[in-house]
Protein backbone atom coordinates (compact mmCIF):
# COMPACT_ATOMS: atom_id res chain seq x y z
CA UNK A 1 0.00 0.00 0.00
CA UNK A 2 1.31 3.25 -1.00
CA UNK A 3 0.14 6.22 1.52
CA UNK A 4 0.54 10.17 1.52
CA UNK A 5 2.12 11.25 4.53
CA UNK A 6 2.92 14.56 6.16
CA UNK A 7 5.87 15.01 8.56
CA UNK A 8 6.73 17.87 10.30
CA UNK A 9 10.55 19.34 10.63
CA UNK A 10 11.81 21.44 13.55
CA UNK A 11 15.45 22.31 14.77
CA UNK A 12 16.21 25.08 17.09
CA UNK A 13 19.97 24.31 17.99
CA UNK A 14 23.43 23.73 15.50
CA UNK A 15 22.66 25.94 12.65
CA UNK A 16 18.79 25.26 12.47
CA UNK A 17 18.06 26.34 8.80
CA UNK A 18 21.27 23.53 8.20
CA UNK A 19 19.65 20.84 9.87
CA UNK A 20 16.34 21.52 8.02
CA UNK A 21 18.18 21.33 4.93
CA UNK A 22 20.34 18.18 6.15
CA UNK A 23 16.88 16.40 7.22
CA UNK A 24 15.06 17.60 3.69
CA UNK A 25 17.72 15.60 1.63
CA UNK A 26 17.72 13.17 3.64
CA UNK A 27 14.06 12.61 3.71
CA UNK A 28 14.68 12.46 0.37
CA UNK A 29 16.59 9.30 0.42
CA UNK A 30 14.44 7.26 2.74
CA UNK A 31 13.76 3.71 1.07
CA UNK A 32 10.26 2.88 -0.44
CA UNK A 33 9.30 6.80 -0.69
CA UNK A 34 9.12 9.76 -2.83
CA UNK A 35 9.49 13.05 -1.39
CA UNK A 36 6.77 15.15 -3.27
CA UNK A 37 6.94 18.44 -1.78
CA UNK A 38 8.89 20.68 0.75
CA UNK A 39 6.70 24.03 2.39
CA UNK A 40 8.55 27.47 2.89
CA UNK A 41 10.14 27.69 6.19
CA UNK A 42 9.34 29.28 9.27
CA UNK A 43 10.94 30.94 12.32
CA UNK A 44 8.91 30.45 15.61
CA UNK A 45 8.89 31.07 19.08
CA UNK A 46 10.17 28.10 21.30
CA UNK A 47 7.21 26.68 23.21
CA UNK A 48 9.04 24.53 26.04
CA UNK A 49 10.68 25.01 29.20
CA UNK A 50 12.76 28.15 29.71
CA UNK A 51 14.45 30.24 27.63
CA UNK A 52 15.16 28.76 24.20
CA UNK A 53 16.50 29.91 20.89
CA UNK A 54 14.18 30.37 17.60
CA UNK A 55 12.88 27.21 16.06
CA UNK A 56 12.82 26.62 12.61
CA UNK A 57 9.91 24.64 11.45
CA UNK A 58 8.90 23.31 7.90
CA UNK A 59 6.74 20.51 6.60
CA UNK A 60 6.98 17.91 3.62
CA UNK A 61 4.86 15.42 1.84
CA UNK A 62 5.78 11.94 1.03
CA UNK A 63 4.57 9.30 -0.69
CA UNK A 64 5.75 6.18 0.98
CA UNK A 65 5.31 2.15 1.09
CA UNK A 66 6.63 2.08 4.64
CA UNK A 67 3.79 1.71 7.46
CA UNK A 68 3.84 4.05 10.18
CA UNK A 69 5.73 2.68 12.71
CA UNK A 70 8.66 1.94 10.04
CA UNK A 71 8.47 5.18 8.86
CA UNK A 72 8.64 6.44 12.58
CA UNK A 73 11.25 4.68 13.24
CA UNK A 74 13.46 6.17 10.16
CA UNK A 75 12.62 9.18 11.43
CA UNK A 76 13.89 8.52 14.91
CA UNK A 77 17.55 7.04 13.38
CA UNK A 78 17.56 10.54 10.99
CA UNK A 79 17.05 12.37 14.97
CA UNK A 80 19.94 10.57 16.27
CA UNK A 81 22.16 10.71 13.22
CA UNK A 82 22.04 14.74 14.41
CA UNK A 83 22.59 13.93 17.63
CA UNK A 84 19.76 14.51 19.05
CA UNK A 85 19.30 13.78 23.21
CA UNK A 86 15.92 13.36 24.79
CA UNK A 87 15.92 14.13 28.49
CA UNK A 88 13.84 17.30 28.61
CA UNK A 89 10.73 16.96 26.57
CA UNK A 90 10.03 19.96 24.75
CA UNK A 91 13.42 21.07 25.15
CA UNK A 92 15.91 22.17 22.61
CA UNK A 93 16.97 19.83 19.98
CA UNK A 94 19.17 19.73 16.48
CA UNK A 95 16.46 18.03 14.97
CA UNK A 96 12.55 17.19 15.53
CA UNK A 97 10.64 14.72 13.07
CA UNK A 98 6.91 14.43 13.69
CA UNK A 99 5.21 12.12 11.66
CA UNK A 100 1.76 14.40 11.69
CA UNK A 101 -0.67 12.73 9.54
CA UNK A 102 -0.22 9.22 7.24
CA UNK A 103 -2.94 9.52 5.30
CA UNK A 104 -6.49 9.07 7.22
CA UNK A 105 -5.06 6.60 9.36
CA UNK A 106 -5.88 7.09 13.20
CA UNK A 107 -3.42 5.36 15.65
CA UNK A 108 -2.77 5.89 19.83
CA UNK A 109 -0.29 3.71 21.22
CA UNK A 110 2.77 4.38 23.74
CA UNK A 111 5.14 4.73 20.85
CA UNK A 112 2.94 6.22 17.90
CA UNK A 113 -0.16 8.97 18.02
CA UNK A 114 -1.44 9.71 14.70
CA UNK A 115 -2.58 12.30 13.65
CA UNK A 116 0.14 13.31 15.93
CA UNK A 117 -1.05 15.18 19.19
CA UNK A 118 0.12 18.73 18.81
CA UNK A 119 -1.19 19.05 15.14
CA UNK A 120 -4.48 21.16 15.81
CA UNK A 121 -2.91 23.39 18.06
CA UNK A 122 0.58 24.39 17.02
CA UNK A 123 0.56 26.97 14.10
CA UNK A 124 4.19 26.40 13.54
CA UNK A 125 3.06 23.01 12.22
CA UNK A 126 -0.25 24.13 10.95
CA UNK A 127 1.23 26.83 8.82
CA UNK A 128 3.57 24.75 6.85
CA UNK A 129 0.74 21.85 6.28
CA UNK A 130 -1.63 24.58 5.34
CA UNK A 131 1.52 25.72 2.26
CA UNK A 132 1.46 22.12 1.34
CA UNK A 133 -1.92 21.52 0.40
CA UNK A 134 -4.38 24.42 1.07
CA UNK A 135 -7.45 21.80 0.94
CA UNK A 136 -5.82 19.48 3.83
CA UNK A 137 -8.05 17.85 6.05
CA UNK A 138 -7.30 15.89 9.56
CA UNK A 139 -9.27 12.21 9.13
CA UNK A 140 -11.99 13.60 11.64
CA UNK A 141 -13.12 15.90 8.79
CA UNK A 142 -11.74 19.39 10.51
CA UNK A 143 -10.13 21.49 8.22
CA UNK A 144 -6.13 22.68 8.64
CA UNK A 145 -6.96 26.01 7.07
CA UNK A 146 -9.87 26.66 10.13
CA UNK A 147 -7.64 24.97 12.57
CA UNK A 148 -5.09 27.64 12.03
CA UNK A 149 -7.75 30.22 11.54
CA UNK A 150 -8.55 29.58 15.04
CA UNK A 151 -5.16 29.02 16.47
CA UNK A 152 -3.85 32.86 14.46
CA UNK A 153 -0.07 33.26 13.40
CA UNK A 154 1.49 35.06 16.85
CA UNK A 155 5.00 33.86 17.37
CA UNK A 156 5.59 32.36 13.60
CA UNK A 157 7.04 34.02 10.20
CA UNK A 158 7.50 32.71 7.44
CA UNK A 159 10.91 33.10 5.94
CA UNK A 160 11.38 34.28 2.39
CA UNK A 161 13.84 31.83 -0.04
CA UNK A 162 16.44 34.63 0.26
CA UNK A 163 16.29 35.47 3.86
CA UNK A 164 19.24 33.81 5.74
CA UNK A 165 17.24 33.66 9.06
P1 LIG B 1 7.06 16.58 20.28
O1 LIG B 1 7.44 16.09 18.92
O2 LIG B 1 5.59 16.49 20.58
O3 LIG B 1 7.60 17.95 20.55
P2 LIG B 1 8.95 14.67 21.26
O4 LIG B 1 9.57 14.72 19.90
O5 LIG B 1 9.85 14.96 22.41
O6 LIG B 1 7.73 15.65 21.37
O7 LIG B 1 8.24 13.29 21.48
C1 LIG B 1 8.88 12.12 21.09
C2 LIG B 1 8.01 10.92 21.42
O8 LIG B 1 6.74 11.04 20.80
C3 LIG B 1 8.64 9.64 20.91
O9 LIG B 1 8.81 8.79 22.01
C4 LIG B 1 7.62 9.06 19.94
O10 LIG B 1 7.51 7.66 20.08
C5 LIG B 1 6.35 9.76 20.35
N1 LIG B 1 5.38 9.93 19.26
C6 LIG B 1 4.06 9.58 19.33
N2 LIG B 1 3.43 9.85 18.19
C7 LIG B 1 4.35 10.40 17.35
C8 LIG B 1 4.28 10.88 16.01
N3 LIG B 1 3.13 10.86 15.33
N4 LIG B 1 5.41 11.37 15.46
C9 LIG B 1 6.56 11.42 16.17
N5 LIG B 1 6.70 10.96 17.45
C10 LIG B 1 5.60 10.46 18.04
MG1 LIG C 1 8.82 14.87 18.00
Amino acid sequence: MIEICHIGLGANLGDPLAQIDWAITALADLPASHLEAVAPRYRSRAMGPGRQPDYINTAVRLRTALQPLSLLRQLQRLEDLRGRTREVRWGPRTLDLDLLLYGDHCVSTPELTLPHPGLGVRNFVLAPLLDLDPHLCLPDGRRVASLLARVGCAGIVRLSDREPQ
